[in-house]
């Protein structure tokens, strides 16, 4: 299992650090003290040509289902817009506030861009 940030859940660029006399794990961006957003990221993985879009997935809390998770390809986008983004995808289309995101991730290699707490909430559901 790789190396996960341990305050924004990233596993891209993860390193040991010392803060405060304990040593914690934290990616680069964190170590480097920027707060990406969620918006910066999926901006960032449209832009880069380096990234594969169809092999990230973006998981949120669905809103006509309240408590419950879906996951959809990052192809399946529509806009990114301020606060949101907007989405289709097999039949479904839906406007996405951004702080309903919980982890994009690509499903090729295993990083996880950003993590706000899936397990937390796989825990709620299942309990
Ligand atoms: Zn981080």
């Amino acid at each position: 299992m790789k190396n996960q940030c341990e305050k924004c859940g990233s596993t891209l660029n993860v390193e040991e650090v010392n803060e405060k006399g304990r040593s914690i794990l934290l990616c680069r961006d964190c170590r480097e003290g920027k707060r990406i957003t969620i918006r910066d990221l999926l901006n960032a993985i449209r832009w880069d040509k380096r990234h594969d879009l169809d092999s990230y997935s973006i998981i949120f809390i669905h809103r006509t289902d309240e408590g419950n998770i879906k996951e959809i390809p990052y192809s399946s986008i529509t806009e990114i817009a301020g606060g949101f983004f907007t989405y289709s995808y097999m039949g479904d289309e839906a406007i996405i506030p951004f702080h309903r995101v919980i982890q994009i991730k690509n499903n090729k290699t295993g990083d996880i861009l950003i993590d706000r707490g899936l397990n937390r909430v796989k825990k709620k559901i299942t309990k």
